[in-house]
């Protein structure tokens, strides 16, 4: 089936119309390239065609290229070839549209050619317009331009780098091509990268007047031109090379040098900059083609976009009837249910949210209400969505509102007694068919599940703070939970636009578990006389976003010390943690309770802003001999990783896909690496095995290798070819 539909009008104008059967969204695959190129080539074959409009028949012009496509590329014999040879291939389809049968001596004889958005443009939806000589969009405020590549660890590479930077400057380019974001049409516009904003049912009207107005000197790129000069310098122009050694000192301050898709951009942009255009498009394909072939890359795609994808289409969904949610009972209006009872809210479900108090429950809705006040300062959000929104909340200490409920998620304190007194509370309001979830982080949930009469209808959902950022949320199924519990709490994940992972009942359910441990390992080490700096900015160099001993502080020592008493109580003789404990308690008892007390790990100011670390640290724990950065980072990422591995084996994780997508969502598990899974497979079990061999014998056993690792190990396998075989790179 045609994915793109050519006409000529009655004027003599082809349009190109982009219109995926099937899908809402137009993506780009490469039948549909070919079908591009054969519509251009048709056009510009037709001396009664003037010019050329490239539009869509949805609302969106298109969502990129499907990453399935690019990954599929990496085949055969000598993939890289295989790759270079087909992004050159789409160069060519672009760079034919944009020439548009121009002669090369005379810069005359091309055809016009208008790109039209109707809405959302991304990716390649952006790069196609770049290669046509006007753009025009449509004022659109739901419409979302530009080049998201690099956040799953590509760059654009359809000749997007080239052309943006040709067209604004690097420096102007730059937050467009490293940032990624998205942005509305007339942010757009202000910086020059789209021509025009023109009423929607004008656009394809305005776009066609252009092409038939068009003169030669319009359709001639600047860079197409005798003369051109980058804007801002290319990197020898005393204004360029700022800008070059800036951006370099900027990307690798960001990205820690462990983002190789960053570099590969500098490094296309900056060697581009060199050249003339069509050799700097042949530099961009190599650049292209090696971040394609690194397995960084193909690691951040199979998680960051492919699996997260899939799991939020309800990959491990249980085969059930929609479970939608109409109505919602929060019980508990503290940090959590207010975060909960907001994101509810905003996806249009209708909102009980209940306190012991009338004032609490009042402070938990005034928490969306802030939130929304927030979205109204930055024209997110208008006012009349504010009032909507607010209106669907309400904030009660009436148990008799949750009728008509069909979910309940309870977020009341971390005690089995208060969680089993709502628990029958609740139930005794709702519906015999409405399900109830709790939002516990600690407590098992079969447990839990014992103070319901409907232990089928229990289930976990566990939330991360702060609520309405964390984009992972954990279902934890109890021993009892039934199919249906899953399914709801899936769908609601769904309706607030979340990714779920669902997972089996166990101490910490999957990413506490993990998370804690590189916590325990960091603070381990200060223990021991390795210098805090030494440990945070190993962390960082490898890639987590935040320090384990900033963490600590983020989500505050005491939690740590009750977290630690209530392990070791359930733990007795066999807790491993002794060591960890002396230098949290220590902290715990000198009033540094972390950020909230304005002293922790770290110092900060009056206002709570972080300054240093703090000083007493090294008076208390004497630096010695310091270990090499690589030892103390293999220590913070395998404390994880065998967690996760551990977890596999325990069957707390069922799929080593949602191990790897919870992993980065759920704690910032090195997103480069593809979650922990994924690293173990790049570096391989024979090699991980050995290292854990090392780890052991020089810091116990903690880093013994789980028998799983070792079985792989030994038979060659990694944990894709052995749990996912089709994703294996
Ligand atoms: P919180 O102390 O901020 O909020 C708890 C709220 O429950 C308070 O407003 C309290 O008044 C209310 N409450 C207590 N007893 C009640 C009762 N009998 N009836 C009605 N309301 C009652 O705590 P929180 O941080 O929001 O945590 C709530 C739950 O979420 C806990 O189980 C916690 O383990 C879990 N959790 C917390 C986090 C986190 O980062 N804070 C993350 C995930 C899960």
């Amino acid at each position: 089936m045609a994915e793109f539909h050519y006409e000529v009008d009655a004027d003599g104008v082809a349009i190109i119309t982009w219109d995926v059967p099937g899908k809402s969204m137009n993506v780009m695959s490469l039948e549909g390239f070919g079908e591009l190129d054969a519509h251009v080539d048709t056009a510009l074959g037709d001396a009664g065609v003037k010019g050329i409009v490239i539009t869509s028949g949805k609302k969106d012009f298109a969502g990129g290229m499907d990453l399935n496509v690019l990954a599929g590329m990496r085949q055969g014999e000598d993939p890289a070839r295989a790759i270079f040879d087909g992004i050159m291939n789409i160069h060519r389809i672009l760079r034919k549209i944009e020439r548009a049968g121009m002669d090369p001596k005379t810069l005359k004889g091309s055809k016009p050619v208008a790109a039209a958005l109707p809405g959302t443009a991304a990716g390649i939806g952006l790069e196609i317009p770049l290669a046509c000589h006007r753009i025009f969009a449509a004022d659109n405020p739901k419409a979302r331009l530009g080049l998201p590549e690099i956040m799953v660890g590509i760059f654009p590479g359809a000749g997007g780098t080239t052309r943006l930077v040709r067209k604004l400057g690097a420096m102007a380019a730059a937050p467009f091509l490293l940032e990624g974001k998205l942005q509305e049409p007339k942010k757009l516009k202000a910086a020059g990268i789209i021509d025009e904003i023109v009423p929607p049912e004008e656009l394809l009207q305005r776009a066609k007047d252009w092409v038939l107005s068009a003169k030669d000197a319009d359709i001639v790129k600047p860079w197409d031109q005798k003369g051109y000069k980058m804007p801002g310098g290319a990197p020898y122009h005393p204004a360029g090379f700022m800008t070059f050694v800036g951006a370099n000192a900027m990307v690798n301050g960001k990205t820690m040098g462990v983002y190789p898709a960053a570099h590969a951009l500098l490094s296309a942009v900056y060697e581009g900059a060199l050249v003339p255009f069509d050799t700097a498009l042949r530099i961009e394909a190599r650049w292209f083609t090696n971040i394609l072939m690194n397995p960084s890359s193909s690691a951040m795609i199979r998680s960051l976009f492919l699996n997260k994808e899939a799991l939020e289409k309800g990959a491990v969904r249980p085969n059930q009837p929609d479970q939608s949610v109409r109505k919602v009972g929060i019980l508990g209006a503290g940090m959590m249910g207010a975060g909960i009872a907001y994101v509810s809210a905003n996806a249009g479900i209708e909102v009980i949210l209940i306190d012991a108090n009338q004032e609490a429950a009042e402070k938990g809705k005034a928490h969306s209400e802030s939130l929304l006040d927030k979205g109204v300062s930055r024209k997110k959000v208008t006012a009349e969505k504010k009032a909507e929104v607010l209106a669907r909340i309400t904030a009660t200490t009436d148990y008799a509102a949750l009728s008509g409920c069909d979910l309940i998620v309870e977020a009341v304190f971390e005690d089995p007694k208060v969680k089993a007194d709502v628990t029958a509370r609740a139930e005794a309001a709702v519906a015999e068919d409405c399900i109830f979830a709790t939002n516990t982080s600690t407590l098992p949930i079969s447990e839990l599940a014992k103070a319901s009469t409907r232990s089928d209808q229990f289930i976990g959902i566990h939330f991360f703070s702060p609520v309405d950022k964390m984009m992972l949320v954990e279902i934890i199924r109890g021993k009892q939970s039934g199919d249906r519990a899953v399914a709801k709490a899936l769908d609601f994940v769904r309706q607030i636009r979340k990714t779920p992972i669902v997972v089996n009942d166990a101490r910490f359910f999957y990413a506490n578990r993990c998370i804690i441990p590189y916590i325990n390992e960091g603070v381990r080490m200060v223990k021991e006389g390795v210098r805090p700096g030494l440990v945070e900015n190993a962390a960082k160099l490898v890639g987590m976003p935040v320090g384990p001993l900033q963490l600590v502080d983020e989500t505050s020592i005491d939690l740590g010390v009750k977290i630690a008493k209530a392990t070791r109580a359930a733990m007795g003789d066999a807790y491993p943690d002794a060591a960890v404990d002396e230098v949290l308690f220590w902290m715990a008892d000198q009033g540094r309770l972390g950020r909230k007390a304005k002293a922790g790990f770290y110092t900060y100011d009056d206002t709570g802003r972080r300054e240093a670390l703090w000083q007493g640290l090294l008076d208390k724990y004497k630096p010695g001999d310091q270990p090499e950065l690589t030892e103390v980072q293999h220590r913070l990422l395998f404390a994880q990783v065998l967690e996760a591995v551990r977890a596999l084996e325990d069957g707390v994780l069922t799929d080593i896909r949602e191990g790897d997508v919870g992993a980065i969502l759920g704690w910032g598990f090195a997103p480069w690496s593809g979650g922990p899974f994924s690293w173990l497979d790049m570096i391989g079990a024979a090699r991980a095995v050995e290292l854990c061999e090392g780890l052991e014998a020089r810091h116990g056993a903690r880093f013994s290798a789980p028998q799983l690792l070792r079985d792989m190990a030994e038979k060659g396998e990694g944990f894709y070819t052995r749990f996912a075989p089709a994703q294996a790179a």
